[in-house]
């Protein structure tokens, strides 16, 4: 029969045999057991305790051409450490129908075979023992130096240099950071101190400029303040990616390296950052249009929402058609909402110092008064009415009533709630009104569009019933039947 051979070297374990020796062991297996040894898979400089290696997985592909029948391995630890892919590997390799022999073991060719399970199970808790047995004295280790102050490997924060096993500072490198926290805590910003930093000469260690990712890691790191940490997260798990998590075996000393900043300062560069991040998770965009906007191609209402540029995190607000939101049913395109929504105040404005919409609006409040009642009570109970009368509308509508015959309906009815509700806020308590009172209220109303985010708001709804936008522009439509057609808007 046809075999291969699979052999592996880690480089941090002095131990084991060398890639040589394995090769070796498996050919002398092979003419003893009459297989005739075909190729070689290695993987050299790698760790056991995963199946992330190139010649393992260039073996387990060749497992489903029939190139060979067998694969030889020099001891079980050589093919995994790791209990749960030892059997895993065993049972890949079984159902490609590929004996598996080791020089060192007498592995079973059937895998289901109770007492070659509990020896090869055997084998695979030592084996993974090992590199757990391995891993807890190097942890202990580390721990040793750290609380000696020793350099445990890796490059040395910016600011320290390490002399003879030793944190030193360098004092260059160290007012660079001492510039950094100081800017930090008094408000500049990262871009703010990116510049002044680059201005000074300041340098990563490996030579570059300090980018504001840089800073950020600057910032958090606490062993500015003397603390030594080592091993806070924990990214692996016997090498394998399990994401981020507080690490068991977290090392932290007081007082362990010396000092480039004060705990008061870090203290406060950190209370910055939680701020700072509380701002901007708070900070949610009001839409000023909301409700208003309505698709001139198939009907839905548009809502606004946020795109972020995933490199620079920038946001960019928008309204888009609910259709094409939810239902994708619809192709309007979205609008930019700083553009749609300047567009819209400054129409409305331009008419509103016009006066032509404010005449126009009292027009509409008189003379509704004409075909309504005058009292208070009178005018809520019509608003309430024909509020009920949208609702049922909207209802026919979700039963199949034809949308042609129930918006123009729908339209009419809002209109007239928008002016019974003028009228209600102008009139007297008898219901009377005076029509140059009325002038100099809407004109006080129309004033407080510059108020703030809420008063435009108001007067934009007081005054707009909604706004239609096709890609060719947009239309406002405006209390009582009078349009504004904006035009194209380059929108
Ligand atoms: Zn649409």
């Amino acid at each position: 029969m046809r075999a291969v051979a699979y052999c592996r070297y880690s480089t941090d374990n002095q131990t084991e045999n060398s890639i040589m020796y394995q090769i070796s062991a498996a050919e002398d297996f092979c003419r003893r057991n009459n297989l005739e040894l075909v190729d070689v898979y290695s993987d050299e400089a790698k760790t056991g305790t995963n199946t992330n290696r190139d010649g393992l997985q260039r073996l387990l592909a060749d497992c489903k051409t029939n190139k060979f029948g067998a694969v030889v391995i020099y001891d079980q630890s050589r093919l995994s450490r790791s209990v749960t892919d030892w059997f895993s590997l065993r049972e890949t390799l079984s159902h490609a129908n590929i004996r598996l022999y080791s020089c060192c073991e007498s592995l079973s060719e059937d895998i289901l075979d109770s007492s070659a399970f509990m020896s090869e199970g055997v084998h695979a808790i030592f084996n993974q023992v090992h590199v757990l047995e391995t891993r807890k004295k190097s942890i202990a280790g580390v721990t040793t130096k750290a609380k000696r102050g020793e350099f445990c490997g890796g490059t040395p924060p910016l600011g320290y240099d390490v002399v003879e096993g030793q944190y030193v500072i360098n004092e260059m490198e160290a007012s660079g950071i001492r510039l950094l926290f100081r800017m930090y805590v008094d408000g500049y910003s990262y871009q703010q101190i990116m510049d002044k930093l680059e201005e000074g000469g300041y340098r990563t260690k490996r030579g570059n400029k300090i980018g504001t990712n840089a800073i950020y890691y600057l910032l958090i790191n606490e062993r500015y303040t003397g603390v030594f940490t080592w091993n806070r997260y924990q990214y692996k798990q016997m090498r394998k990616r399990i994401g981020k998590r507080d690490n068991p075996n977290y090392v932290r000393i007081e007082n362990a390296v010396p000092a480039i900043i004060t705990r008061e300062t870090w203290e406060r560069a950190m209370k910055r950052m939680q701020s700072n991040k509380r701002a901007t998770n708070k900070a949610k965009r009001e839409y000023l249009l909301s409700g208003l906007i309505e698709c001139g191609y198939c009907g839905s209402t548009y809502t606004g929402f946020a795109s972020k540029n995933r490199s620079s995190g920038e946001e960019t607000y928008y309204y888009m058609c609910g259709n094409k939101n939810r239902l994708k049913t619809c192709h309007a395109k979205n609008v930019r909402a700083d553009q749609i929504e300047s567009a819209v105040y400054y129409i409305l404005k331009d008419e509103l110092l016009n006066k032509q919409l404010i005449e126009r609006t009292a027009d509409v409040i008189m003379n509704i008064r004409e075909q309504s009642p005058d009292s208070s009570t009178e005018i809520k109970k019509q608003i309430a009415e024909k509020k009920q009368g949208v609702n049922n509308l909207l209802k026919a509508v979700e039963r199949g009533l034809n949308t042609d015959a129930a918006f123009p309906r729908i339209d009419d009815l809002q209109t007239e709630i928008k002016a019974l509700e003028a009228r209600l806020a102008h009139c007297q308590p008898d219901g009377t009104i005076d029509r140059k009172k009325l002038i100099k209220k809407l004109k006080a109303d129309a004033a407080r569009i510059d108020d703030d985010f809420m008063q435009r708001r108001a007067v934009i709804r007081e005054y707009v019933n909604k706004i239609i936008i096709t890609d060719d522009g947009i239309e406002v439509q405006c209390i009582g039947d009078y349009d504004i057609t904006g035009g194209a808007t380059q929108i």
